[in-house]
């Protein structure tokens, strides 16, 4: 072959290189994602997650491209030529990936074969096997903001069909939970002028008032009762609590806040109430209660101040003070290493003598920390009583006191699926099953 021929080859062999250097390259990337998934506990999705058939997958990347949640994020990636699920348990249940898929490879699934995902019984109405109490949002397994709103208006618009003609209860509908789908519900109770209450345990917003500070939020445009068009498609999480509050104010909806139920018993008809505000009879009930539970609380005395917080939003907010952080798990020494890190004077307490929940990179952190004087940490301890620039801790017999201006409780939560077996509704758990 003569030179000429290799020169005229030249461009077509520098693009095939640069090819294969590409493709190297995203398997590499794809491979170490994958890897540090599975190393820090990323493995495994919370609800509805996509599943790829690598049969059918080509490799397009289509799916890699529109998740919402590759923002800082690997949730998807290209494995050995063809789509993966790879930091799953950052995997929101969007869906956009099976959308977008050229070819059907993608199905939406619930839980894995490891790990069950309980999803309770509803009906096209949104109603359980337990007549009158609905279920709207992520509760009934489908995530996101948009679908959480449709439901909370469609429930509302179906339960308001089969209300009695006349009511010997104080609401027509309790509505539960005041993130998307309750306040959507809430407009919509309002809008077809029911005698309805809405209640939650914390404040406006639900899961979005829980995302870290300046958290894009991904989402689109919804039409909501009393107010019109929601015309979000990517927004901040302020930016969107700032449109809740300001439609709250504007319809003149009324929710009570701070207020936990914890108990639903049936009436003959309708239901009774019972919340840490009061006892509410109703003749129907809407659960828009989500699926991240009720925290744990200490029930220590002092526990009801202000200062006093089950999450932790943005450590920022903490520089410069003295925090106590309770609890051992993963969420817990994030929060302590977040605020360590931001310039906060931190104390962890926990009830174990190890770090035994968490995991490794998160112990060995926290360890070094403490070792450094970064962080103070009381193992074996237990809070006892927090007073309002004081706590009193327990530790092996003795009593420790620490000066102290905010506390943050992360002792896990209780999850929504007992709550809903003791009023009767039926709960299915799915592994990998649509
Ligand atoms: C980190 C993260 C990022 C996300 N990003 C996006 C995104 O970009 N776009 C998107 O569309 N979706 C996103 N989602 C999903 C979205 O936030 C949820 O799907 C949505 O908030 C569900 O709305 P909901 O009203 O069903 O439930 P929630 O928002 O969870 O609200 C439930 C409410 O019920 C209250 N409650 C619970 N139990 C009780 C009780 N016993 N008594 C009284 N009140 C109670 C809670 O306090 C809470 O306020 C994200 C989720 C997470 C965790």
């Amino acid at each position: 072959m003569t030179l000429y021929y290799w020169l005229s080859m030249l461009p077509v062999l520098s693009l095939l290189a640069l090819y294969l250097f590409w493709q190297h390259r995203t398997q590499r990337i794809s491979e170490a994602a994958r890897l540090q998934a599975i190393e820090s506990g990323l493995a495994e999705p919370a609800s509805l997650h996509p599943v790829i058939d690598r049969n059918k997958c080509i490799g397009c990347k289509s799916c890699v491209y529109i998740c919402p949640q590759q923002l800082g994020h690997r949730v998807l990636g290209i494995y050995h030529g063809k789509a993966e699920l790879l930091e799953a348990a950052n995997c929101i249940g969007h869906g956009a990936c099976k959308t977008v898929c050229p070819v059907g490879a993608i199905t939406l699934v619930f839980g894995t074969a490891n790990r069950g995902v309980d999803i309770p019984q509803v009906d096209d109405n949104f109603e359980t096997n337990v007549p009158g109490i609905y279920i709207a949002g992520e509760l009934g397994g489908m995530g996101l903001i948009r679908n959480a709103i449709e439901q909370g208006k469609k429930a509302t618009q179906a339960l308001a069909r089969k209300l009695p003609k006349s009511s010997r209860h104080d609401y027509q509908v309790v509505i539960v939970g005041a993130g998307p789908a309750g306040i959507a519900a809430t407009l919509q109770a309002k809008e077809l002028g029911l005698k309805y209450l809405t209640i939650d345990q914390d404040s406006l917003g639900g899961t979005v008032f829980k995302y870290p500070r300046g958290k894009i939020v991904m989402t689109q445009p919804v039409e909501l009762p009393l107010v019109g068009k929601m015309h979000f498609e990517e927004t901040s999480k302020e930016e969107l609590l700032e449109f809740w509050q300001q439609t709250e104010a504007k319809s003149g909806i009324k929710i009570h806040y701070g207020e936990l139920v914890a108990d639903i018993s049936a009436l003959d008809p309708g239901y009774a109430i019972a919340s840490s505000g009061g006892t509410y009879s109703t003749d129907t009930v809407l659960l828009a209660i989500g699926r991240r539970g009720t925290p744990r609380k200490l029930g220590v005395p002092g526990e009801d101040q202000s200062k006093v917080v089950y999450q932790l939003t943005d450590p920022e907010q903490y520089v410069g003070q003295q925090v106590l952080i309770v609890g051992g798990g993963d969420s817990a020494l994030e929060a302590a290493l977040a605020i360590a890190e931001a310039g906060g004077a931190v104390s962890v307490s926990y009830r174990s003598d190890t770090f035994s929940r968490a995991k490794a990179k998160n112990r060995e952190r926290i360890e070094a920390f403490a070792e450094a004087g970064k962080l103070k940490l009381y193992l074996s301890s237990n809070v006892t009583s927090i007073s309002p620039q004081e706590v009193l801790l327990e530790q092996k017999g003795e009593a420790i006191k620490i000066a102290n201006e905010a506390v943050i409780v992360s002792a896990g939560g209780i999850l929504p699926t007992g709550f809903l077996r003791q009023m009767g509704i039926e709960v299915d758990t799915r592994y990998g099953t649509a």
